[in-house]
């Protein structure tokens, strides 16, 4: 697997900001066992995005772009990715709502067009919602090449990397990936100030220094999702090199837990049920033949698991992508 960066921004070309994205995503690629040998800068120019486009994709097979996902004109990185992969730029419901609620809570009730444009993605990509920002990662994959799309602000990038790291590029790497979530989660009236990230992260001190496998902790609405990632070169050994720091994470939270009434577990839980493997296959069997096709025709079954939008998206045998919801 090669993989190749592409940073978009005339700011980078004229020097009024430094390269700093490029920097982190070659060192998670070299972590995790990925071959770089290119980095791109390009101007926020369409003709010029597409060629650098073309001699990457020539010479790589996981393309990572950074910056041009904003909705000003121009911000053009998704619509040159999408027309590269002959795909069209399509209204995304979740990005829409992710986009209105986060513009709400800076007090903004009214959208313009431009921020509108935010929900435009292209056909049949998977979508990551950035956890720090508006514009949303995007993953397009085509054959045996993929372009993966990261807002340019640092902080939203990084946040965005790691989340299509989990889902995606782990994947494409000669090492296998094991991941656990361990969910604390607090009963409604129970102030962030207990459950919030950085207590937990408080409580789970150099844990967080661990580096195989890595804990990392994500805030979300309802808690903190700690999430114990190893790898190894197989799901075997993984486990076995995660294992220790699963239980010692475990014991520090549930301890914390059982002293304040939180409730903690590992889970895929959509809309607050408790969903199992076999049952998201199925559904995604279903959605496959509904669309006209053999369940005999599947060769490749990959699952990206999103709890937090209540869907899993899927990629049949490496090209068909879709996404099966949960209510
Ligand atoms: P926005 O929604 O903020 O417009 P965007 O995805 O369109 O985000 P850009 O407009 O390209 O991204 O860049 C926004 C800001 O992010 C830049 O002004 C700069 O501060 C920062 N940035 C962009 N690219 C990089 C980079 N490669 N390294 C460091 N910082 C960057
Ligand atoms: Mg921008």
């Amino acid at each position: 697997m090669v993989a190749e960066i592409v940073c978009v921004g005339t700011e980078l070309l004229l020097g009024d900001i430094v390269n700093t994205n490029a920097q982190h995503i070659s060192k998670e690629l070299a972590h995790i066992g990925i071959d770089l040998y290119y980095q791109t800068v390009v101007g926020d120019n369409k003709e010029r995005v597409w060629n650098v486009l073309d001699t990457a994709l020539k010479r790589a097979d996981l393309i990572i772009m950074t910056g041009g996902l904003g909705p000003t004109k121009d911000d053009l990185t998704k619509e040159v990715a999408a027309s590269f992969f002959g795909k069209k730029l399509v209204f995304h419901e979740q990005t829409y709502e992710h986009v209105r609620k986060r513009l709400e809570s800076y007090g903004i009730s009214e959208m313009t067009e431009s921020q509108k444009k935010q929900a435009l993605v292209p056909e049949g990509a998977l979508i990551v919602t950035n956890p720090a920002g508006l514009a949303p990662g995007i993953i397009m994959a085509q054959g045996d090449k993929a372009i993966v799309m990261l807002p340019g602000p640092p902080k939203e990038m990084k946040a965005v990397l790691s989340e299509c790291c989990h889902l995606f590029i782990n994947r494409l790497s000669d090492q296998v990936f094991v991941s656990i979530n361990i969910k604390c989660k607090g009963p409604d009236e129970l102030p962030l100030k207990e459950i919030g990230e950085a207590p937990v992260a408080d409580l789970l001190g150099d844990i967080l220094d661990n580096e195989n496998p890595t804990v990392a902790t994500y805030a979300k609405e309802d808690g903190v999702l700690i999430r114990v990632t190893a790898s190894g070169k197989t799901r075997e050994e993984a486990l076995t090199a995660m294992q220790p720091v699963v239980t010692k994470t475990a014991t520090k939270t549930v301890k914390k837990a059982a002293k304040k009434d939180i409730k903690i577990k590992a889970f895929v839980e959509y809309y607050g049920k408790q969903v199992e493997e076999k049952d998201i296959i199925a559904r995604v069997k279903k959605a496959w033949t509904r669309s006209g096709k053999k369940v005999g025709d599947i060769k490749e079954m990959d699952l990206y698991i999103k709890p937090e939008e209540n869907a899993v998206y899927y990629v049949i045998n490496g090209t068909e992508t879709g996404a099966v919801e949960f209510e």
